[in-house]
């Protein structure tokens, strides 16, 4: 029937003779122009069917009142929805799948924040297109992610999610993962659509509290939380969800400023907005509309294209256009953004696509897809720490004693939204260890259990002395259960949950050689738990083959190489933390320690545990010393900055090079280091190498104080280091040579 209306439209529009337009858009109006607003609505309709569909889905399909589907089960479940919809409704418009597929479908991958960890942009990429083969053979069409949201608040459970806290990361990261989920499979329809958010600013939700008011300024806003939603659209993202927050009061689904001028306008976003879960009738209930009905007109004329689950478009739209308070071409150009991501996925032509129950099979957790997501695993965790070169534990060692609530877990280790993943399919870090020490004998000992927050299981402590007493190695292994973190995943306390500073603490009593490897969403204070450790691996949560990872490691099989995506704090105090923060009138002088007037606080150091872009190997690097080859830059010209890093170590190894800019004087304060640039580079044992970095003038422009992009001449630093905190400088000038807006 679809098919055959389209047919006869298109032909009416030709025979009376209007100016064609182009095929794509043409299909999509003849559509468009054979429904009714109760159909119209109903593409805009997202629905979440959890289980089995009840007889009034189905019956709301027939109606054409339902456009998308969340919450899917599978190639079986999708078939019977969309057969319904293409042969059974009245426009046989073929529904949209669309999941939370956030670090993996079948196959975990670790968390975002993990991936980030990597630095490793085709790595991460890689990832994304594994996940989004797997859920397009599941009969997913549309994923939402990646989550961007920059964070600087370790309390907040959601920071796991994204990139960690630096926006050029951050947007590297962001433009890898659609890429990897809507461009990699294109050929072969194995991609899905790529739904970015939350936008904007959900990162800056106050104290750490999930959906919680936030208060940042218009800079803010642009220094930090745009950029990576706009390498997202750079990229090609197909969609873009708002956030449960308010941006300078006004929620972001009834933002006309931020989704109109700056999304649509200024950052030239013409694909599909969507609220997040039931965010139309939140206006509601946080007293910014007085009901329903006016929360629809507010999320409409601010331009949210698809209500997610609350069913107010469907019910409310039509009645609302029919009293001329929403223009019905608005109403129009909503559903032809569903329409158009519908075509781009190739399901106006091919409605059943992706639904192949042996495809399904195959692909699911297959052999490639395991050995893909080992990979970022592997390059994913963060050696914080190696005294004596505890590490790697020789496979000669006779007994090692693995300890710890975490050793033995599977669930955990898939981290939040972990899609369609099943705790049996995931390899716990004890078992990764037997693999990688067939020779040794392992012993376990749980040492206490994680009950909620509760302080349980203190007489297990002992047991697990004893058990640590009898082997020559501990591995403990410890850190947060997966619902911790996570959506609405707050924590006040940043230290590891129940005993296990306790269990650390008894254990260190014993003088073994000890290594914690910690499994967490977000940073934990790890002060005690390094001290009392020879080395220490932030193992994050590393998903389904995240066990086998570890074990990897801990044997020198892979040496490690993440780097963190995020500042390390020492203290909660410290808290929000970051690497870019700006210089103050009262900096602390260490050559002071009397001064009483600093930025500093009287209790602790300012310093973070572990800085961002920290991490280490198991090999040695060397850097020799920075150089630039000329004083000044121009557009004209790059500023080449080259240093040449050496292996000075026994093994093999990766190394990331980082680059930070400074501008020295600006009429706005600048952060005292902004990451501008980075290379990884594999060294062989006694291998050194000439790093070289072009640094472009687009790379030196800031916010002014009108809030616009400039560029100025001036002063400025560049500096290369393994982190954020050693780095060596050099000096330059730019000179504007009258290209861009001066300052
Ligand atoms: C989350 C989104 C998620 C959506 C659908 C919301 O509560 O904020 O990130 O995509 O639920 O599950």
């Amino acid at each position: 029937l679809f098919f055959y209306c389209c047919a006869l439209l298109l032909g009416a529009c030709q025979s009376q003779g209007l100016k064609p337009s182009k095929p794509a858009d043409g299909q999509i109006e003849a559509i468009i122009s054979n429904m009714s607003l109760e159909e119209k609505a109903g593409q805009l309709n997202l629905i979440a069917i959890e289980g089995e569909p009840t007889a009034e889905h189905l019956e709301m399909i027939r109606k054409g009142l339902v456009g998308s589907v969340i919450k899917s089960n599978g190639v079986k479940d999708n078939s019977r929805l969309q057969k319904i919809a293409v042969e059974e409704s009245v426009n046989g418009i073929p529904i949209l799948f669309q999941e939370d597929v956030i670090h993996g479908y079948k196959t975990i991958a670790p968390i975002p924040l993990a991936e980030a960890a990597s630095w490793d942009l085709e790595a991460i990429k890689t990832s994304a297109q594994v996940a989004a083969r797997e859920a397009a053979a599941a009969g997913i069409h549309l994923t939402y992610a990646p989550m961007v949201d920059i964070s600087r608040d370790p309390r907040w459970g959601r920071i796991l999610e994204a990139a960690g806290e630096d926006p050029y990361l951050g947007s590297l990261v962001a433009a890898a993962r659609v890429e990897g989920f809507q461009e990699a499979g294109r050929a072969n329809q194995e991609n899905i659509l790529s739904c970015v958010k939350h936008f904007a600013g959900y990162g800056a939700s106050l104290a750490g509290m999930d959906y919680n008011i936030d208060d940042f300024s218009e800079r803010a806003l642009r220094e930090v939380h745009l950029p990576p939603f706009q390498a997202a659209i750079d990229a090609g993202v197909s969609s873009v969800m708002c956030a449960y927050t308010a941006y300078d009061g006004v929620p972001l689904t009834a933002n006309q400023y931020l989704l109109q001028e700056v999304l649509r306008e200024e950052m030239g976003f013409d694909g599909l907005v969507m609220t997040d879960w039931q965010t139309i009738p939140n206006l509601v209930k946080i007293g910014v509309a007085p009901n329903d009905t006016i929360a629809t007109e507010m999320a409409m004329a601010a331009g949210v294209d698809m209500d997610m689950v609350a069913e107010k478009y469907v019910s409310l739209l039509p009645e609302l256009v029919r009293s001329g308070k929403i223009a019905e071409r608005d109403l129009d150009q909503a559903v032809g953004r569903v329409l158009r991501l519908k075509k781009d996925i190739g399901l106006l032509d091919q409605p059943m696509r992706g639904l192949n129950p042996e495809k399904e099979k195959q692909e699911l957790l297959s052999e490639e897809n395991w050995k893909l997501t080992k990979d970022i695993a592997l390059k994913s965790m963060v050696l914080l720490k190696n005294e004596s070169e505890v590490l790697p534990i020789s496979t000669d060692t006779k007994k090692i004693a693995v300890i710890g609530p975490f050793a033995n877990v599977q669930e955990d280790l898939m981290g939040w939204w972990s899609g369609k993943g099943e705790a049996k399919d995931v390899v716990s870090i004890l078992e990764g260890i037997k693999q990688a020490y067939p020779k040794s004998e392992i012993t376990f000992a749980a040492g206490c259990k994680i009950d909620k927050f509760e302080k349980a299981g203190a007489e297990m402590i002992a047991e697990a002395v004893q058990v640590a007493k009898r082997a020559e190695v501990v591995v403990l292994v410890l850190g947060e259960q997966y619902w911790m973190s996570g959506e609405g995943g707050g924590t006040a306390s940043l230290h590891l949950p129940g005993l296990q500073e306790a269990l650390v603490d008894r254990i260190a009593e014993l003088n073994k050689p000890t290594v914690s490897v910690i499994v967490s969403g977000r940073p934990y204070i790890l002060t005690e738990i390094a001290a009392k450790s020879d080395a220490v691996l932030q193992a994050w949560m590393p998903g389904t083959t995240g066990g086998e990872a570890v074990g990897e490691i801990l044997s020198g099989a892979f040496n490690p190489s993440g780097r963190l995506p995020v500042t390390f704090p020492s203290h909660e105090g410290q808290v929000p933390i970051f690497y870019s923060y700006r210089k103050t009138s009262h900096d602390f002088e260490p050559e002071d320690p009397e001064n009483r007037y600093s930025t500093t606080y009287r209790d602790i150091s300012n310093k973070p545990l572990y800085p961002f872009g920290y991490g280490l190997s198991y090999t040695d690097f060397e850097y020799g010393s920075i150089k630039v080859d000329q004083p000044q830059m121009s557009w004209e010209q790059d500023l080449q900055v080259v240093v040449t890093v050496k292996n000075s170590g026994s093994r093999a190894g990766v190394e990331t090079v980082q680059l930070y800019i400074r501008r020295k004087y600006c009429e706005v304060t600048q952060p005292l280091l902004l990451l501008k640039d980075f290379q990884q580079v594999k060294l062989e044992a006694g291998e050194q190498r000439e790093v070289k970095f072009n640094l472009s003038a687009d790379k030196l422009s800031f916010i002014d104080q009108k809030h616009q992009t400039k560029w100025a001449d001036g002063a400025y630093e560049v500096y290369v280091g393994p982190n954020a905190a050693e780095l060596q400088k050099a000096a330059f000038t730019f000179k504007n040579s009258g290209n861009k807006a001066l300052s």
